[in-house]
């Protein structure tokens, strides 16, 4: 097929391009869309649906654990059989994988290409011995893990997301550097498969970028599981050591290292914008490889846009999802729909999960604008309690004076769900009132949100 003309390529399988190939395709264009490696990308085959699967076995073997707490008696220790875990989870991949896949080739008027994608110029893309020739090219290569640039990282095996997937044996001692989403997710879950766990963080606080109350009640529902949190501790070197790894570590606190037979760095993503040729194409990025985008997502080359996590615009499956809509709608539908308009909300899952929509507290205390605050415990949350499920706590931040939301974190069973309803209530850009005469379904986490706008005070000042 060397030397086609399309009307449309999409590099990259991953969240944004296979639903935009389908809107192309089903208003009459020739598209082309190239994979390299596996079709659904990280969040299918790496990243959501791989860990959140672990999650739930990890959850499964917690409760088990616990089930004296329900009255539920197991006779014999509780033991996790990691193969059969795997198992598990590549099974639900892999439908979800192939159910893409199957989609995408019988897609009508879609030319499915697996290759790696580089632009030749600013309409031409080669894979291997094919060019192709588009007026439109939508860029979804999303990201990777970053692997550190410090003394020893060459020295040592470590684990990424990906790799991590891998094991068949549970690590005696995984020691997880970095103490943000991906990591914590991993530290639990293998935690609560029976491996002893230290995660070594160098900020004051495990997600820094969370409010103060809401990092402390995370550290405090892991250290109460056993894992051994090393915060304000900066790793600054690698080596072998007898029983694995060794991790050098700047700390104030502490001994300065940390050995475990297992090591993750979990310490960021960075795009695959670094093989795609473009500059050949004249295709602006920033200094993280970034490829920059307008409000519509177009890069500064005409016919060219960038979709997903390879945009720095967003880091989530749902943010991907959402690019595909925005571009869609402008190109098809006549819309003028823009990423600035998206309300950011996302989900980190421990178990209790922590959902998280707008602005932290912090953020909205920099604006400078009156606030009111509310907050409730889950220990004072009837579904909670009824479930034995009470760590964490809900917040909410208003504008004092349009009295509108500007940003909730709901930790706690059910959070993850629950925020949904303060998150429909800022896109549909309600106010608190709005929430009153609503009737919530009792015994809910969600019937609690109303209770807590009802209460809302101006904060303390300097809390
Ligand atoms: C461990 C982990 C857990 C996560 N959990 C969640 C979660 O619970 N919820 C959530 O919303 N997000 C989660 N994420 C983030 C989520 O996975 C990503 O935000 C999402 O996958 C981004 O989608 P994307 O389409 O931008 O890129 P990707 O899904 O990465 O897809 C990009 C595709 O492009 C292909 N590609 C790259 N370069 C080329 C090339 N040159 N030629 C051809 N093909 C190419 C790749 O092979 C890949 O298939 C998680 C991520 C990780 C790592």
């Amino acid at each position: 097929m060397s030397g086609s003309v399309f009307d449309a390529i999409v590099i990259g399988a991953g969240q944004a391009g296979p639903p935009l190939a389908g809107r192309l395709t089903g208003a009459g264009m020739k598209v082309a869309l190239v994979e390299r490696a596996l079709f659904g990308g990280t969040c299918v085959n790496t990243g959501c649906t791989p860990t959140k699967t672990l999650v739930a076995s990890a959850q499964a073997a917690h409760l088990a654990r616990r089930a004296r707490d329900y009255g539920v008696v197991i006779d014999g220790a509780v033991t996790v059989d990691l193969a059969r875990v795997k198992a598990r989870a590549d099974a639900v991949v892999a439908t979800e994988r192939d159910g893409l896949e199957d989609w995408l080739r019988n897609m009508q008027g879609c030319t499915v290409l697996r290759g790696q994608a580089a632009f030749e110029s600013r309409t031409d893309v080669r894979v291997g011995d094919d060019l192709l020739s588009a007026p439109r090219v939508f860029i979804n290569v999303g990201g990777r893990a970053s692997v550190p640039r410090m003394p020893g990282v060459g020295e040592v095996p470590h684990l990424d997301n990906s790799s991590i997937l891998a094991l068949d044996h549970l690590p005696e001692h995984l020691v997880v550097v970095g103490g943000s989403y991906i990591g914590l997710e991993f530290a639990q879950v293998f935690r609560r498969f029976g491996a002893a766990v230290t995660v070594v963080e160098m900020q004051p606080h495990l997600i820094a970028r969370e409010d103060p109350d809401v990092s402390t009640a995370i550290e405090e529902i892991l250290r109460g599981e056993g894992i051994e949190v090393r915060t304000g501790a900066k790793c600054v070197g690698l080596g072998p050591h007898e029983r694995g790894v060794a991790v050098s570590v700047e700390c104030a606190e502490g001994p300065p290292e940390v050995v475990g037979s297992h090591l993750l760095l979990a310490v960021g993503r960075r795009p695959n914008t670094d093989d795609l040729g473009l500059e050949r194409a004249g295709v602006a990025t920033d200094a993280r490889g970034f490829i920059t985008v307008d409000d519509a997502l177009a890069t500064n080359v005409p016919g060219i846009w960038a979709l997903g996590d390879c945009n720095g615009r967003g880091a989530f499956t749902h943010t991907a999802y959402n690019d595909f809509e925005i571009v869609s709608a402008n190109l098809l539908d006549g819309a003028s729909r823009r990423v600035s308009e998206r309300i950011p909300g996302y989900a980190l899952y421990i178990d209790p999960p922590l959902g998280r929509v707008g602005m932290t507290e912090a953020q909205a205390r920099a604006g400078g604008r009156p606030l009111l605050v509310g907050s409730r415990p889950m220990t004072r949350v009837g579904r909670a309690v009824e479930k034995g499920e009470t760590q964490g706590f809900m917040k909410v931040v208003a504008d004092a004076g349009t009295r509108q939301i500007l940003g909730a974190a709901i930790l706690g069973v059910g959070g993850d769900e629950a925020i949904h309803g303060v998150l429909d209530m800022m896109h549909a850009r309600a106010t608190l009132d709005a929430y009153r005469w609503a009737v919530p379904i009792h015994p809910t986490v969600s019937e609690l949100i109303p209770t807590v706008l009802g209460e809302m005070k101006p904060p303390a000042p300097g809390a």
